[in-house]
């Protein structure tokens, strides 16, 4: 098995800590921000333009991969990292949340007031309810052409040993903020037999497939905003055992708002064991990641960064800047003066505003750059914080700055 984590520095009187992953296909220095490409690819660049803005991996999503080309076509290829030409570490994850959250057609979870309503049957008023859980699994209509497909622990399982990425998570119900309590705790139990059967297959498909690379499988931690259920996750996920094996680390998802986002961390970690990785599943604003990092996450993803970009939102230590505005039309400098990305090196907002006002590709291409390098670039910052002493006072002065207006 060619998986380990080790633990480096900590930062003292809190849970944030430095490490190292090692997968088949490389290290990951920890915390990392850890780009997302949904569909086998990160949006509009290149793998050498990833490796360049200084990403130590990517993340793709097994819903998609598995609607389209098919995990068969991933795995022929000789597994996602070769069919996309990333030689460095990958993920997947499962695709309970792009099940479930296309199903019920709620936007992203941490956006949502729990406050507003409470309602086990919540559903996007325009849309029609695409997936229907039981205790088995999850049956849903495909979001390209409303074919009926059926996910389960051991269908996730199969799936994401097919597309072959280094870390991969367990099959989980992602509920909401909107859910009763009592949803919530029904759910958390059906997520904690998932999380049984998920090992199960995981441990079988290991040893069927022992010619390929090891994937580690991360345990995925539900329990909304509620610290008793929120604990119990994470007790119940890391004492799990099924056949000698247990979870290489863990993933911490599903319904929480910003308020509670640093609490539900702190919970959860103090009952996780220290020596294995966390992964905060979606999370990808700058005052979020701070608050991950120094609440004990490890790594990151989310697809904002990417997503902003395209929509010519980019980032800078003053917060972030419509480029396609009007007052950037005649900029001739660069998004931002210091900034060593390929982008800032080369063009300036002038150009950037002229390929967005025109809709030209390029424009997709050197935002995404640019923002992915600011973000993935922030949560080494924070790394380096960690092993320097000076996190907090980097902290401090970085938030000041981004969140002055
Ligand atoms: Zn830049």
């Amino acid at each position: 098995m060619s998986f380990k984590f080790e633990v480096k520095a900590s930062l003292s009187n809190r849970l944030g800590r430095t490490g190292v992953i090692t997968t088949p296909h490389g290290q990951i220095k920890t915390p990392a921000f850890i780009p997302v490409g949904t569909k086998a690819t990160l949006k509009s660049v290149l793998p050498e333009s990833i490796t360049e803005f200084g990403a130590q991996a990517v993340l793709a999503n097994a819903y998609h991969l598995y609607l389209q080309p098919g995990q068969e076509i991933v795995d022929l290829a000789g597994g996602l990292g070769k069919f996309m030409n990333w030689q460095k570490p990958t993920f997947t994850d499962s695709g309970g949340f792009q099940v479930l959250s296309l199903g019920v057609g709620f936007k992203k979870v941490i956006a949502m007031d729990e406050n507003t309503f409470q309602d086990d049957d919540v559903i996007a008023d325009d849309k029609e309810r695409l997936a229907h859980v039981d205790d088995d699994g999850v049956t849903f209509k495909s979001h390209l052409d409303g074919s009926l497909h059926r996910f389960t622990p051991e269908v996730s399982m199969q799936v994401q040993h097919q597309i072959g990425a280094d870390i991969i998570f367990a099959f989980d119900e992602c509920t909401t903020l909107h859910n009763t309590r009592s949803y919530q705790e029904k759910a958390l139990e059906r997520t904690r037999l998932w999380a049984i059967r998920c090992l199960a297959e995981h441990d079988r498909l290991t040893k069927a497939r022992s010619d390929k690379p090891y994937q580690a499988l991360f345990g995925v931690l539900q329990g909304a905003q509620y610290e008793d259920l929120r604990r119990k996750a994470a007790k119940d996920l890391s004492d799990m055992k099924v056949d000698g094996i247990s979870f290489d680390g863990f993933g911490i998802g599903g319904a929480l708002d910003k308020q509670s986002l640093g609490d539900i961390l702190r919970w959860v970690n103090e009952e996780l064991p220290q020596d294995k990785p966390r992964h905060f599943l979606g999370i990808g604003e700058p005052d979020d990641l701070f608050v991950g990092v120094e609440n004990g996450a490890d790594t990151f993803d989310c697809v904002a960064p990417s997503r902003q970009a395209r929509t010519s939102s980019v980032f800078t230590k003053d917060g972030r800047v419509n480029i396609s505005n009007a007052p950037h039309k005649n900029e001739f400098f660069p998004i931002e003066k210091d900034c060593t990305c390929y982008t800032c090196a080369n063009y300036t907002r002038a150009y950037l505003c002229h390929l967005f006002r025109s809709k030209e590709m390029l424009a997709a291409t050197l935002a995404t750059i640019h923002n992915q390098h600011f973000i993935v670039g922030l949560v080494d910052q924070m790394r380096k914080g960690i092993e320097d002493g000076t996190f907090l006072d980097f902290k401090a002065q970085f938030m000041a700055r981004y969140y002055k207006k």
